[in-house]
This record gives C-alpha cells, sequence and structure tokens, in this order.
C-alpha cells in the first residue's frame, strides 16, 4: 500500500487495514517467521510535524514462528505500537531517509514522497520479534549429538551425559548429611 505524503500536508491521515494471511514472503529460507497465523490488523497515523511526518502505529495479529531451540513451528501473539520520524532530504532527488524514534536503522522506505506502508510493517514485525525466539520458556531443544526433539522424545546420549546442573546437583551434600 503506497501512500503519498503529499495527501497529508495539511491534515494527519489515518488508515486501517487487515494483511491477509498469505501476505507474509519470508526474506530467505530460513526465516524465523513462517507467516501469519490469520489476518494481521494494522493502524496507521501519519501527521506532518514541522519538516518531518510522524508515523504512529499499531499492529495486532498473531505469527506462526520457528522456535530457535527445537525448530518446530509455534504462534504467538504480535501486538506493537511504534512510532517513526520520516524524513524527505532536501535535495528532493528521491533519496529520502527513516529515522525510527530509538534504534537510528537507515532502512529507506520512500521514494520521492510515497511510504510504502507495507515495508514499514514488515519492518516493525522484525523489530517485534524477542532476541531468541522459543516455543515455550523451557523447550528442550534438539539433542547435539543425535538431533532428536528433547520436547517429544528422548535418547541414549543425553541420558548417559546428563545434565550439567543435575550432575552439580548429585554432588551436593547438605548439613549434617555423613557418607
Ligand atoms: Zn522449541
Ligand atoms: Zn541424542
Amino acid at each position: 500500500m503506497i501512500i503519498d505524503l503529499k495527501a497529508v500536508f495539511l491534515a494527519p491521515r489515518r488508515f486501517e487495514f487487515a494483511l491477509e494471511q498469505g501476505w507474509w514472503q519470508g526474506d530467505q529460507e530460513n526465516d524465523r517467521i513462517i507467516g501469519l497465523d490469520g489476518p494481521l490488523k494494522v493502524e496507521i497515523n501519519i501527521a506532518k510535524a514541522g519538516s518531518k511526518y510522524v508515523l504512529d502505529g499499531r499492529l495486532s495479529g498473531r505469527l506462526i514462528i520457528r522456535c530457535d531451540r527445537c525448530l518446530e513451528q509455534y504462534v504467538s501473539d504480535l501486538e506493537s505500537d511504534f512510532s517513526l520520524f520520516l524524513a524527505i532530504s532536501p535535495s528532493g532527488q528521491g533519496q529520502s531517509e527513516i529515522e525510527f524514534l530509538e534504534d537510528d536503522m537507515g532502512i529507506d522506505f520512500l521514494s520521492g514522497n510515497e511510504i510504502d506502508l507495507e515495508e514499514v510493517v514488515k519492518a516493525q514485525i522484525y523489530l517485534s520479534l524477542p532476541i531468541k525466539c522459543l516455543c515455550s520458556e523451557d523447550c528442550f531443544g534438539l539433542c547435539p549429538v543425535c538431533g532428536v526433539n528433547l520436547n517429544i522424545e528422548t535418547c541414549g546420549c543425553q541420558r548417559k551425559k546428563g545434565h550439567p546442573a543435575f550432575l552439580k546437583m548429585k554432588n551436593l551434600k547438605f548439613k549434617g548429611e555423613t557418607e
């Protein structure tokens, strides 16, 4: 969805739309985001502030994500508010830049006075991901030796070696305990 910022020059504008499940196209094969689980609701306000534009948005929906530990898919709620400043370079040669309020990421969504709201949404979805995407806090992940998913099955290699934390506990002695 391409918006001409000149249309925002006099009055703020509000955009509300839903991106359908098939909208997401990952960037690469090993993308952590598999896709959307149902439609993604998007609300975006754009207003002019001095020489800049302020874009406030909200995303709500669900993502299908690949767990970093066990590589299985899981569904995660996406509720994200964001604010961006858009700046159009004074040269007006189609070279524009976007400043994020917090991180200064040099992502260029603008060509001339136009902004692609879907590109903004896509970038915000990536920014909303945690550093580690886990299907559950205590996901056991894959066995580093044989590769089985330890949430579903157990394997001989893990039992022999034991988890380091358990080995430590085995050696703990309680006060007053004698050998
Ligand atoms: Zn997992
Ligand atoms: Zn194993």
